[in-house]
């Protein structure tokens, strides 16, 4: 789909990229919740996680979960929330799962990307990149 950033997957996300099989791409969130906070993308477009087909979901949440392991492992977090949006506002409408590592019992912002949450730095990327890369 051409208007997509996640069907585009620019420059800008691909250097953000840890992972990638034929079904999916793993990237640093660009505008991260929590440090550590990754995204698992289908390659194909699906809207959300309802019109995709189950064995894009099975192999994304496998991707997901070993994800989540090495993220808890290396970010030294409490646990995480692995999660996806179906709908709503401010939501990438392109199928793709959370993986949030949480460092604390604060609620969290999800909203208003732009106002709340700063855009990772380059250092960041690397750093994170060296730690997460499988
Ligand atoms: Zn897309």
């Amino acid at each position: 789909m051409k208007s997509c950033i996640f069907c585009k997957m620019p420059e800008s996300e691909i250097a953000r990229r840890i992972y990638q099989d034929r079904v999916c791409n793993v990237i640093l969130n660009r505008y991260p919740v929590e440090k550590g906070h990754i995204l698992v993308i289908s390659k194909k477009h699906y809207l959300d996680m309802l019109s995709t087909p189950d064995s894009v979901i099975s192999h994304m949440f496998k991707v997901a979960k070993r994800f989540g392991k090495i993220d808890k492992r290396k970010m030294k977090s409490m646990g995480m929330d692995i999660g996806v949006n179906v709908g709503g506002a401010g939501s990438i409408r392109h199928f793709h799962i959370h993986i949030l590592p949480r460092y604390s019992n604060r609620m969290l912002h999800f909203a208003s990307v732009k106002t709340r949450r700063n855009e990772i730095r380059k250092d960041e990327v690397k750093e994170l990149t060296r730690l997460l890369k499988l």
